[in-house]
């Protein structure tokens, strides 16, 4: 999506470690008509797949995911990082390495909300090392829903993630894929 690949150019700025800080449309400040123009592309990837519904991560997959929804005119369910009085009840859990701060986390999601009749959509804002998808792919399968499917804003091409999932047959469709990226702003793409 050329519009990604231009705000990346514009406003990305790489940070040691391979990290990508995005922060002034994606994930501090949100750029909304940004949203939009991604909710419509993954609109256009995924509309016919008869999605039931978006599971996504928080916090940054939040604001994507329900812009997109309202394309996809489905209900958004979020994996929680954090125990909560609001998730009584049975849960589906699984545990996610987290790449930005370097520690394992626990995600829940309330059995209520997914089951074996839902077609999944995946939504994150970054793919890395697959890890945070591969959490949300285990709870849709503890759930026996299909996952048709997952939207990347931003997939860093050249970390495992991507390949690793598309292996195991995931359709992973990113809005931008970096491949190349270092420290002096130099930003490479994978022509899509
Ligand atoms: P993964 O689980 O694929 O290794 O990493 C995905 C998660 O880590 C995303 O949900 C995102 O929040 C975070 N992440 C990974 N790499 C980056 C990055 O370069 N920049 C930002 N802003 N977040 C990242």
């Amino acid at each position: 999506m050329q519009l990604m690949e231009e705000r990346i150019l514009k406003d990305g700025v790489v940070r040691a470690g391979n990290v990508l800080k995005v922060d002034g449309f994606l994930n501090h400040q949100m750029d909304i008509d940004l949203f939009n123009e991604m909710g419509k592309e993954f609109f256009r990837l995924f509309g016919d797949e008869d999605v039931t519904k978006i599971v996504t991560i928080e916090a940054s997959g939040i604001g994507i995911a329900c812009i997109a929804a309202q394309y996809f005119h489905v209900p958004v369910v979020f994996a929680k990082k954090s125990e909560s009085k609001n998730l009584d009840g049975d849960i589906y859990t699984s545990s996610v390495a987290s790449f930005t701060h370097n520690k394992v986390y626990d995600i829940r999601i309330s059995k209520k909300y997914l089951n074996e009749n839902d077609r999944i959509l995946l939504i994150d804002d970054f793919l890395a090392k697959g890890n945070a998808l591969l959490g949300l792919l285990d709870i849709c399968q503890q759930a026996g829903a299909t996952v048709v499917g997952a939207g990347i804003a931003i997939e860093k091409g050249f970390q495992e993630g991507g390949q690793l999932l598309r292996k195991r047959g995931l359709r992973v469709e990113s809005l931008a894929i970096v491949e190349a990226m270092d420290a002096s702003g130099h930003i490479e793409f994978r022509p899509q």
